[in-house]
C-alpha cells in the first residue's frame, strides 16, 4: 500500500511532543510489513537539520493558491533516520514557518491551513496517489476537507483519508477566513454545524471538527481515550460530532520505536542493559548523578519528563518533587513548554531547589538527556489530568524504570497497579492513583518508595514486568493496516 502522512511533526527532526514519535514509529513499522510510506511536513527553520540526511530540492516551482493569489514554494526531499520526508517551504513574506519555534504565535491556524493546501497541491503536481492519506491532529484537519472538496475533481479521485485526534485540548477553533485563504470560498456552506461550525462558537469554525466530518476513519491513541472523549468533558466540546460519527471511529494504542527506545542498543546511555543483565542500569543512575551533580547516596531516583503543561497535573509535579525529597528520594526533572508562566514557575522552583544535592530540575528541551533519564532514574512519574496516550510511562517500561501514573486515557490502558490491578503478579508493573490531588499521589507515590526500601526484590519484579511487557509498534502498525485495508476496500 502506498501511504501518505501529513503532519507538523516527525521525530527526531521537527519535535514538540509524542505526535512525533508516532508518525515515526507508526512509519517506520509500515515500511518494515512492506508498505511504501511519504512522509509531508513544513520546512521549519528549527527543525534538527542534523537529523535530516542528503536534504536537497526536490520540486522547485509549487505554486499554491491563497486568497485568489499564489505564493510560490520549493519543496525539499530528505531522510530523517530512514523515512522518506518531504519539506514544504513557502518563499512569503509572511515566512510562516521561520519563527525560530513550532507552535505558539498567533496565526497558527493560517500556517498550517496554508500546509494543508500546499500538500495537497504538491501531491496533485507531483501525481502522487497515494491509497491511503493519514493525518495528524487539529493542524492538518483541512486535508480531508480540501480533498473531497477540491481535489477529488482535479484528479484525486480515490486516496482514502484516516485522521488521528493526539490531543483533544487543541481544536484550531478560528474565523472563517481561515476558509477563503485556502479556496473553500462558500463560506456559509462550511459554516453549518454538521461540517466545520465549531459546536459552541457559532462565530468560528474548528479545524479538527473538519477533520472527524470528512475522513474516511478517525482514531485516537488509546482504547481509553476514545471512551473518555466520547463520555466525558476531555473532548471540550466535540463529544456530539464523535457521536454522531461514532461507527467511523476508534481507539489504537500507541507504540513506542525499540529502536530508538531500548536499553539494549541505546547510544546515549554509557551501560547498556537488559532483562538478562539489569544490574548495568545502576551504573547509569551513576552517570545521572555524576551529570547533573546530585550526590551518591542510596537513595531512588523519582523522574518526571515531558511537557510542563496545565494537562500534565503541573501542581502534582511540584508536589511530587517535594514529597520525594521529603521521604528520603532524589528527584529530576527534565521539561519544558510553550506556556511562559508555568516555565518561569518551574524555573522559579529550579532557583529555589539550586543547592539541593538531591535533586535537579532542567528546563528545556533535551533528547539525549532524557535516554540518560529513562536509563538511571527508578521511577517515573505522570500525574495528568488527562493522557491521550502518554509515551513516557511506555518508555520508562522498557528501562526498567517503574511507572507512577494517574488512571486515565493510556496510562490507564498501559500501567497495571502493584497492588490492586485486576491482573497477575507477574502482569502488574506500575503504581496508579485516581484521584488528581496531593492525596492520590502521595497514596501511590508512598507505595512506591516503600517497596523500593523495604522489598528490594519485589520492586525489582515490577522492573522486569515492565520490562517484558511489548509496547512495540508490532500490535498498533497491524491495526492501523486493517482500518485502511477496512477504508480503502469500502466504497
Ligand atoms: P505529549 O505528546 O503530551 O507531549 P507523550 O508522553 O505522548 O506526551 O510524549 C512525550 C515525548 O516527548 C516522549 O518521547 C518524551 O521523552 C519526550 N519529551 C517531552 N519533553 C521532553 C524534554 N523536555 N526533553 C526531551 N524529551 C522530551
Amino acid at each position: 500500500m502506498f501511504i501518505v502522512m501529513i503532519t507538523s511533526e516527525c521525530a527526531p527532526a521537527a519535535k514538540v511532543g509524542g505526535l512525533a514519535d508516532v508518525v515515526f514509529g507508526l512509519s517506520r513499522e509500515l515500511e518494515i510489513r512492506g508498505n511504501d510510506v511519504e512522509i509531508i511536513l513544513p520546512k521549519y527553520d528549527c527543525m534538527r537539520y542534523d537529523h535530516i540526511y542528503a536534504l536537497q530540492a526536490a520540486y522547485n516551482d509549487l505554486w499554491v493558491p491563497y486568497y485568489g493569489q499564489w505564493v510560490h514554494c520549493t519543496v525539499y526531499f530528505g531522510f530523517v533516520h530512514g523515512r522518506k520526508c518531504f519539506f514544504i517551504e513557502p518563499h512569503s513574506d509572511r515566512n510562516f514557518f521561520n519563527r525560530g519555534i513550532f507552535y505558539g504565535h498567533h496565526d497558527d491556524p493560517e500556517r498550517f491551513a496554508f500546509f494543508c493546501r500546499a500538500a495537497l497541491e504538491f501531491m496533485l503536481k507531483s501525481n502522487k496517489h497515494p491509497d491511503i492519506i493519514h493525518c495528524h491532529d487539529w493542524q492538518t484537519g483541512l486535508v480531508p476537507v480540501l480533498l473531497f472538496d477540491i481535489y477529488k475533481y482535479l484528479g484525486m479521485s480515490h486516496p482514502r483519508v484516516c485522521y488521528t485526534l493526539h490531543n483533544m485540548k487543541h481544536q484550531g477553533v478560528t474565523g472563517d477566513f481561515i476558509l477563503r485563504e485556502v479556496g473553500l470560498d462558500n463560506t456559509g456552506y462550511y459554516m453549518h454545524y454538521d461540517r466545520l461550525r465549531d459546536n459552541f462558537n457559532p462565530h468560528a469554525i474548528n479545524l479538527m471538527k473538519g477533520g472527524i466530518v470528512y475522513s474516511n476513519f478517525v482514531t485516537t491513541v488509546s482504547p481509553t481515550y476514545a471512551e473518555e472523549i466520547k463520555y466525558s468533558d476531555q473532548n471540550f466540546g466535540l463529544g456530539h460530532t464523535l457521536h454522531i460519527h461514532a461507527v467511523k471511529f476508534g481507539g489504537v494504542l500507541n507504540g513506542i520505536d525499540y529502536d530508538v527506545w531500548n536499553p539494549e542498543i541505546d547510544r546515549y546511555i554509557p551501560y547498556n542493559y537488559g532483562i538478562g543483565n539489569i544490574e548495568a542500569k545502576y551504573g547509569n543512575k551513576e552517570s545521572l548523578r555524576h551529570r547533573l551533580l546530585l550526590r551518591q547516596e542510596f537513595k531512588p531516583i523519582i523522574a518526571y519528563i515531558g511537557r510542563l503543561d496545565s494537562q500534565k497535573g503541573v501542581h502534582l509535579i511540584r508536589h511530587a518533587i517535594f514529597y520525594a525529597l521529603e521521604r528520603g528520594c532524589q528527584f529530576v526533572l527534565l521539561g519544558s513548554g510553550p506556556d511562559h508562566e508555568i516555565n518561569n514557575y518551574f524555573l522559579h522552583l529550579k532557583h529555589q531547589l539550586n543547592d539541593n544535592p538531591d535533586c535537579h530540575l532542567e528546563i528545556g528541551y533535551n533528547e539525549e538527556l532524557a535516554h540518560l533519564i529513562y536509563a538511571g532514574a527508578d521511577m517515573i512519574i505522570v500525574p495528568s489530568l488527562f493522557e491521550p496516550c502518554g509515551l513516557t510511562q511506555m518508555i520508562a517500561m522498557k528501562y526498567g524504570t517503574v511507572p507512577i501514573v494517574r488512571h486515565t486515557g493510556g496510562l490507564a490502558d498501559t500501567v497495571f497497579d502493584a497492588d490492586y490491578a485486576h491482573k497477575p503478579y507477574h502482569e502488574r508493573n506500575g503504581y496508579v492513583f485516581h484521584h488528581f490531588n496531593y492525596e492520590g499521589l502521595e497514596s501511590a507515590m508512598s507505595r512506591a518508595i516503600g517497596m523500593w526500601y523495604s522489598y528490594p526484590q519485589y520492586f525489582r519484579e515490577l522492573m522486569i514486568n515492565g520490562m517484558r511487557y511489548d509496547y512495540s509498534w508490532k500490535n498498533p502498525g497491524g491495526h492501523y493496516l486493517n482500518i485502511y485495508e477496512y477504508i480503502r476496500d469500502k466504497n
